[in-house]
């Protein structure tokens, strides 16, 4: 027998999981929503399959003030808690120039200026959500393998270890990552535009502990990133690496000893850490800024990294894919209340529009960053340096900033919600 759902949501990675946690919570009971995953989703407890990863892996994420709300709303946030590393403090500078800016959130009297998390600690937090709240139907391994428009909504063909079987989509969400398979045969074109850089992650142990504050340095090679990390038994001192470099370097660093390692990155780095004296395993990524040419169709909407990846270097991709995500499902939520099917065009334009002026700013500043940081022009490095001064000497342009990287400029509204009781929590070694 055919099967058919209100919505489906093609990809279980970070956004996919957020993604159906967030139209569960937002609509009927009776809506039917199914997720698919072409890797093994863990079940509750479990580590999952070693294919399993793309958002789950050994990277690290920022969550910004404004994941932190969405999350809260979500009922998610308590559950992270233990796992989250507040970054109370950030140090922005220039290797070999003489600038460089603290941010720091007591500045601004906020609980803190984002969170630190290790990709797999939230993969479990969102999973066991999705496990307790048992509104959503998630399919693993079952990967969309074909689709075409039919009914005003997506015939998915979808293969798992059963075969292949159709599935009828009212509305479909496409949330297949970067390499957007799914779009490819939607015909949604996609606009790349590649770094020429790749970024190396690893987690760092140093001898001095990291007091909540996270690290962006700017080098000639590329930024660097060092952001605070909660201890662990035997490793109380750690910290993620966000280190950007040009493919050959990143693979030589990759390949190296561990001391020939540390010993470059102490060189780049200093010793703000001290020394710096473990390295986890590492990993590298191919940088590219990802663009979907359309969002939204009758029946359709692109999400996450389908839609647009970013340079990480603000930490800003998954933020503002979450942002996607409460408007998406706030838009789908007030159709269905007016008695609209969750497909409805003009909701999803609603969507659209809403979104569109935040994913432009927060798109173009993460694309202007690593570019302004690595001109070699001595008088744009003179500039360069005099901006990150000035920042000290210009609060209202340090503020701007700061609730730019936040994600809370984009929430058009105030943030004067203070939670003094947070600050410092999950720091075990702050
Ligand atoms: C080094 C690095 C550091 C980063 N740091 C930050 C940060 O600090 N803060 C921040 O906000 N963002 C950060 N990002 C961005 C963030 O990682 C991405 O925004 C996020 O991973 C996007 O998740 P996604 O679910 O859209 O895509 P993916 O993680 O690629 O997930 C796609 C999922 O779809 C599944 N899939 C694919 N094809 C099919 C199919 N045909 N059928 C079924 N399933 C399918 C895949 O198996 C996968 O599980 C960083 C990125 C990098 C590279």
């Amino acid at each position: 027998m055919r099967q058919s759902h209100d919505i489906v949501i093609a990809g279980g990675g970070m956004v996919g999981v957020s993604l159906a946690l967030q139209l569960a919570a937002s609509l009927p009971a009776a809506t039917r929503i199914l997720l698919l995953e072409r890797f093994q989703l863990p079940a509750p407890g479990e580590e999952g399959s070693a294919d399993y990863h793309p958002s789950f892996d050994a990277r690290s994420t920022a969550l910004s003030y404004s994941s932190r709300l969405i999350y809260e709303a979500m009922d998610v946030w308590t559950d992270l808690q233990q796992w989250l590393c507040p970054i109370e403090r950030i140090h922005v500078s220039s290797r070999g120039h003489f600038g460089s800016t603290v941010l720091a959130a007591a500045d601004y009297d906020w609980p803190a200026l984002g969170y630190v998390v290790e990709n797999a600690w939230l993969g479990r937090a969102l999973l066991s959500a999705l496990h307790r709240q048992g509104r959503v139907e998630a399919r693993s391994p079952a990967r969309v393998v074909a689709l075409a428009p039919h009914n005003g909504g997506t015939r998915l063909q979808v293969e798992d270890e059963a075969g292949v079987a159709a599935i009828d989509a009212g509305l479909l969400l496409v949330a297949d990552g970067a390499d957007s398979g799914l779009c490819e045969q939607l015909g949604v074109s996609i606009n790349r535009k590649p770094y020429a850089q790749h970024a190396l992650i690893a987690n760092i142990a140093s001898n001095e502990p990291h007091r909540g504050c996270a690290y962006e340095r700017f080098t000639d090679e590329g930024p660097l990133a060092l952001l605070p990390l909660t201890g662990t038994t035997g490793a109380a001192n750690r910290s993620a690496l966000v280190w950007t470099l040009p493919e050959s370097r990143a693979e030589q660093l990759k390949g190296c000893t561990e001391e020939a390692f540390l010993r470059e990155l102490q060189q780049r780095f200093g010793y703000r850490l001290g020394r710096l004296r473990q390295v986890g395993e590492r990993h590298s990524y191919p940088l590219q800024l990802v663009q979907a040419t359309e969002q939204v169709r009758r029946g359709v909407v692109v999400v996450g990294n389908a839609a647009h990846a970013l340079h990480p270097v603000a930490g800003q991709g998954f933020n503002l894919a979450l942002r996607d995500v409460a408007q998406l499902c706030r838009a789908i939520a007030d159709g269905v209340a007016a008695g609209r099917a969750p497909g409805d065009l003009g909701q999803l334009e609603h969507f659209r529009l809403a979104q569109q002026q935040d994913q432009e700013r927060t798109i173009g500043f993460s694309d202007r960053v690593p570019a302004l940081f690595m001109q070699s022009d001595p008088l744009l490095g003179i500039g360069r340096d005099l901006a990150l001064c000035g920042m000290d000497f210009l609060p209202a342009l340090k503020r701007a900033f700061v609730r730019h990287a936040a994600g809370v400029a984009a929430l058009g509204e105030p943030v004067a919600t203070v939670h003094k009781g947070d600050r410092g929590r999950g720091q075990a070694n702050g």
